[in-house]
């Protein structure tokens, strides 16, 4: 294992990591990820061919296979399907979100189009779905373990989500083609949201302004450095100018710096102004979801929704989040009066930049200096700590990565001394990268069964490493540094939230891949990376990363964290009430813009009672009826940190408990289960009313 110093040279320090690399690298004529196939775009396309085969011909085993035993094996080969298949995927996802060479990128594209024709193959197969609803229907007489049920609930319920097997043709094809419209009308919901709100064609857009108001209310350089003509009187009224409300920098200068409180009010009204189309899609898209989910006889889209959700249902997501509302107000309503200037005053959402921005004190929060080889170095020795792992950085041939800025990192079980899995670290940014920080699972864990053993170890050509009959976890970190002896708290907080995903995938250990690690329910998944942010936050941590053992630092204090929990609480809610309409009439244009001002109103934090901004708001499809999830996790694992790491961080007893009560379980086990194992608290299992009160 390497002392601190040395990993912060290994990653700190460009050229000292070069000539680590060059001087220690085995020179093997290997791939990328050590594969031998993969040398060039042809030999990824070689492999995706031999891959491809190899589906096919499981395909063919589970088709043809008739004896006593092929139900019993069922669950267990499409998991073997579907892990080989994901290989090709995985891979392919990863190499065109980073890959700098264009060909490779191509190919990736590519491999991945002709991918989805064989998935679409296996969606629509008659024989694997008639297959797959007898072996449920029979899974205590074939003795079907947890985790097999588990997965075979989740691919049956894909089965049917897609709608093309439904027994009455009717009704089949209308799901189809509402399904088809949802899909394209959200899309464009999407994107047209981006787009300016007024229209310059019939001059909605001019907004006419007075100049002297305009300049007296600014502090001059602000004014002097606004992007506008200011020769451009009107001919009528010399003193007014015209402005353009789509221009959102202009808006937001005045919004911030105006002493004119109408003129905060309007430039405000118009940065959150949605275009009336938008609302009227989303009228539409509402309506389709309510219908499609009436089809289905659900009662509303939320039901539809969340019935295999950690949450339940929509009862309990109202119930969290009212709660919420109850537990943070207070200290927003704080956060608020810190803000106003008189504190008695009530604080406009027009208002809040301009406060900010006045108030000093809240402007002169020291920024941490922080750098990447402390955070890398204090992150090992964290996760070292409570899961009794070692961090080994491997030197790597050019060939083994797509990027020479890569690090390669093995992980060891210090009881075992066995490997665990490998990380690949790509850290810095570069252009024509994603610049969204991002992991990728290009292998996932997995037990292998004795079928898939002997079958592996003939496959030279696999990117895939097995040591104890396990296949090991090959996980890929992406996020966007632009200099490793200069980087931003919230850099290292992105840091540790990834981190936090690759260890559900690395400290996992299934014998299905189609719930190992990050693959549990999606109101689950943040889960470990979020409690991974909390460990980023904590004074005794920061401390380490700062100054080693100069503990008496000062850190700065966050500002407006209520506030910005209760504005994530406020979008969740108006996802949940969208969603939970029963009547299309609740659904019209009016009825939506009187929804959200309403529950403005309600939640009365920072109000707006002007804009129809929700029309801005994309997660409304991408989401629809889930965006309390992140609320829900941070929850969770607000709870679990004091309970467990809040006295102390290190504490790898505490660790031990969270690895084998819940991260190793990936999504094998119920998540209200595990969260019963972590608290100690047997009525947390039904995940019911009293739960949700709970947590
Ligand atoms: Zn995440």
């Amino acid at each position: 294992s390497h002392s601190s110093s040395e990993i912060k040279k290994l990653f700190n320090d460009s050229t000292y990591f070069k000539n680590f690399n060059k001087k220690n690298a085995v020179s093997t004529d290997v791939g990328l990820f050590s594969n031998k196939l993969i040398t060039s775009p042809e030999g990824l396309y070689k492999f995706y061919k031999l891959y491809l085969y190899k589906c096919q011909h499981l395909l063919k085993i589970i088709h043809q296979d008739q004896s006593n035993k092929a139900d019993t094996l069922f669950i267990q080969r499409i998991d073997n399907l579907s892990n080989n298949l994901c290989k090709v995927i995985d891979l392919c996802e990863m190499v065109r979100s980073l890959h700098p060479n264009e060909q490779y990128v191509n190919m990736a594209n590519q491999i991945y189009d002709e991918m989805f024709e064989f998935m679409n193959i296996l969606n629509t197969d008659i024989i694997l779905y008639n297959n797959l609803n007898r072996v449920m229907k029979n899974k205590d007489r074939l003795n079907l373990d947890e985790e097999e049920t588990i997965v075979g609930q989740i691919l049956l319920d894909d089965f049917n989500k897609s709608g093309l097997f439904m027994n009455d043709d009717k009704i089949k094809d209308q799901f189809i083609t509402i399904s088809s419209q949802i899909s394209q009308l959200g899309q464009e919901f999407v994107i047209s949201g981006q787009e300016p709100p007024f229209d310059e064609q019939n001059n909605d857009s001019i907004w006419e302004v007075s100049l002297e108001q305009l300049k007296k209310s600014l502090p001059e350089t602000v004014y002097d450095n606004l992007p506008m003509k200011k020769t451009n009187y009107l001919f009528k009224n010399p003193d007014k100018i015209k402005l353009n409300k789509n221009n959102f920098f202009l808006l937001y200068q005045i919004n911030k710096y105006s002493s004119n409180e109408e003129l905060r009010k309007k430039t405000w009204a118009y940065m959150n102004m949605s275009n009336g189309d938008q609302i009227s899609k989303l009228s539409t898209l509402l309506k389709l979801r309510l219908r499609l989910a009436n089809l289905l006889n659900e009662k509303n889209f939320n039901s539809y929704q969340l019935k295999n959700k950690l949450i339940g249902n929509s009862d309990n997501v109202k119930l969290l989040l009212t709660n919420l509302v109850k537990d943070f107000k207070p200290e927003a309503t704080k956060e608020l009066a810190v803000l106003a200037d008189d504190k008695t005053s009530k604080v406009n959402a027009w208002d809040k930049e301009y406060l900010q921005q006045k108030n000093l004190k809240l402007n002169c929060v020291p920024q941490l200096k922080l750098n990447l080889g402390s955070v890398m170095s204090e992150l090992f020795y964290l996760l070292s700590k409570l899961y009794s792992l070692k961090f080994v950085v491997k030197p790597m041939s050019a060939k083994e990565t797509w990027c020479e800025s890569v690090r390669k990192v093995e992980i060891y079980d210090t009881k075992t001394d066995k490997i665990k899995g490998l990380l690949y670290l790509d850290l810095f940014h570069r252009d024509y990268k994603t610049p969204n920080a991002s992991h990728f699972t290009v292998t996932t864990s997995k037990k292998l069964n004795d079928q898939e053993i002997v079958y592996e170890k003939e496959d030279i050509n696999a990117t895939c490493i097995i040591s104890d009959n396990v296949q090991l976890p090959i996980i890929v970190i992406n996020t966007s540094i632009y200099d490793p002896n200069s980087i931003s708290k919230s850099d290292m907080d992105t840091i540790f939230h990834e981190m936090g995903h690759a260890m559900h995938s690395i400290l996992s250990l299934t014998k299905l891949q189609n719930c190992s690690g990050t693959r549990c329910v999606a109101d689950f998944v943040e889960l470990p990376s979020i409690l991974m942010e909390l460990f980023s936050s904590d004074p005794k941590v920061l401390a380490n990363v700062i100054g080693g053992e100069n503990t008496d630092i000062k850190l700065p204090k966050e500002n407006f964290k209520a506030l910005e929990m209760i504005q994530q609480i406020k979008l969740s809610l108006l996802d949940y009430k969208f969603h939970q309409a029963t009547k299309e009439s609740d659904l019209d244009e009016e009825k939506l813009i009187t929804t959200y001002h309403n529950l403005e109103k309600e939640v009365d934090i920072l109000p707006d009672t002007v804009t129809n901004w929700f029309g801005k708001f994309g997660h409304l499809f991408g989401y629809g009826s889930s965006y309390y999830t992140y609320i829900l996790d941070r929850i969770i694992a607000i709870k679990i940190y004091e309970k467990l790491f809040s006295k102390n961080p290190y504490n790898s007893v505490s660790g031990e408990l969270l690895k084998d009560n819940l991260l190793k379980y990936g999504g094998s086990r119920s998540p209200w289960e595990c969260l019963a194992d972590v608290f100690d608290n047997k009525e947390l299992i039904k995940g019911d009313k009293k739960a949700i009160e709970y947590i």
